[in-house]
Formats: C-alpha cells, sequence, structure tokens
C-alpha cells in the first residue's frame, strides 16, 4: 500500500509540466529548457572585480540575465517554483568550484592564500525581510545557497544577515534611487557574530544572490560586514544583469 502511495506520489511529480515551458514531461525541466538555460552560462574561468563603496570584490556569476535564465529565475521567485532553486546552485556551485581551481597555484588553494588558516568561507545568502519571505513561502538567495553548499562542501550561515527593512523593489528603481532604497535596510545575524566569536580565526564570508544589477545590495552588505570588520572572500550570483 505504502509502495503504491509512493509510486503515485513519484508519477505525478514525473508528469508535472516543465515550469519553464509547461510541456508534460521529465522532472523539473525539460531537455529543450535545460538545453536553452545551458545557453545562458557563460564560462569564465576568472572572477571579474567589481567595486563598491570603497572595496573590490570578485565576482562569480553563472550567467547573464536573460532568455532562459531570467524566465527560470522569474518563475522560481514569483511562481512558487522553489524547486529551480536546485539546478540554479548546482550551476553556480560548478562554475565557482572550477574558478577555484583555475586560480590554484601549486598546491596552494585561493582560500588558503585568502584566509591563512586554510579554512573556507562561510555563505552567506542576501536575506529577504520576514514579512516578504512570509508571503513568498521561502528565500530565493537561500535555497540557491542551500544547493550551491551542497554541492561545494561550504558552510552556510543561512541566518548570517538579517534585513531589518522592508524596501521597495530594486528593479522599479534608477540606480541612484537603489543606493538610497537599500542604504540601511541590512545588519549582521546574531548567528554570524555568535559563530565568529566561537572561532579564534574566524573565515571570511561568500555572498550569494540571485541576480546582480547595479551592485547596491551588495554594496550595502559590504558596508555593514565591512564595519563590522569582517572580511569578504567573493560575491557569487546566479546571474548578471548587463545594464
Ligand atoms: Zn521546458
Amino acid at each position: 500500500m505504502a509502495l503504491q502511495t509512493l509510486n503515485s506520489f513519484l508519477n505525478l511529480f514525473l508528469s508535472s509540466p516543465c515550469p519553464l515551458c509547461q510541456r508534460t514531461g521529465q522532472p523539473l525541466l525539460c531537455q529543450d529548457c535545460q538545453q536553452q538555460l545551458q545557453d545562458c552560462h557563460q564560462s569564465h574561468p576568472s572572477a571579474q572585480p567589481v567595486q563598491t563603496h570603497r572595496s573590490q570584490f570578485p565576482l562569480t556569476h553563472w550567467g547573464i540575465y536573460a532568455g532562459s535564465l531570467k524566465r527560470a529565475i522569474a518563475q522560481l521567485k514569483y511562481h512558487n517554483t522553489p524547486a529551480l532553486a536546485d539546478p540554479l546552485g548546482k550551476g553556480l556551485a560548478k562554475a565557482w568550484l572550477q574558478q577555484q581551481q583555475s586560480q590554484e597555484t601549486g598546491s596552494q588553494k585561493l582560500s588558503q592564500r585568502l584566509f591563512p588558516g586554510g579554512s573556507q568561507p562561510w555563505v552567506l545568502p542576501v536575506p529577504m525581510h520576514l514579512d516578504k519571505q512570509r508571503q513568498r513561502g521561502f528565500n530565493q538567495a537561500e535555497l540557491i545557497a542551500r544547493s550551491f553548499c551542497r554541492h561545494t562542501g561550504l558552510p552556510l550561515l543561512a541566518q548570517g544577515l538579517q534585513r531589518t527593512q522592508a524596501t521597495q523593489a530594486q528593479f522599479e528603481l534608477s540606480p541612484a534611487e537603489r543606493q538610497r532604497n537599500v542604504a540601511q535596510a541590512f545588519a549582521i545575524g546574531p548567528t554570524l557574530h555568535q559563530k565568529r566569536r566561537q572561532k579564534r580565526n574566524p573565515p571570511p564570508v561568500l555572498l550569494l544572490d540571485d541576480i546582480y544589477t547595479t551592485g547596491a545590495t551588495i554594496g550595502a552588505i559590504a558596508q555593514v560586514l565591512t564595519a563590522a570588520q569582517i572580511p569578504i572572500a567573493g560575491i557569487v550570483v546566479v546571474a548578471q544583469a548587463m545594464e
């Protein structure tokens, strides 16, 4: 009986339509959509530096925010498809690992150069305001980070940051307005403070988000972390918008 129930559940899952094209087919994404999504991938072994208010950080992105990737992120966020965070996080993990390998010199890994203790950076997803997260049911950056950490082996600090202010959606605003919008929106969460106190040499943090546009959000977070003297190893995002 239990097996039958399981089978019918699996059939239901397998026959649910592809979230991007609505054709019934394979689990989660049909082959066509997988291919189209893969076409959005940019292979880039070296991370590009991005400038925030005072510092530069290496940014790793999986693809360009357009076409199928833009549709997949919209589907994930606005059409209640949290399962899409898995393949996106996995792709980003592969890109990040590839980049680490290409930056290894001899037997010394980048993480060891960045951080002499040799410990891996803690992954901090960009937080959502709790009201908004309750409304959506999940924080997409956190779900992507879970998948990213599963595939990289990096430790996740899901509540490492807090969004203390509900802000307007960034895509509605000009670059200057975006900066003002998020300037005071973030704080360091109690888990990050607590974890850092427990370590003699706490590792740097790696910020993770779904989209990087003008860098206003990341800049606001970097400012908070810098003020608390928490080093930032880099930024990883699924999609970078070309504006
Ligand atoms: Zn499809």
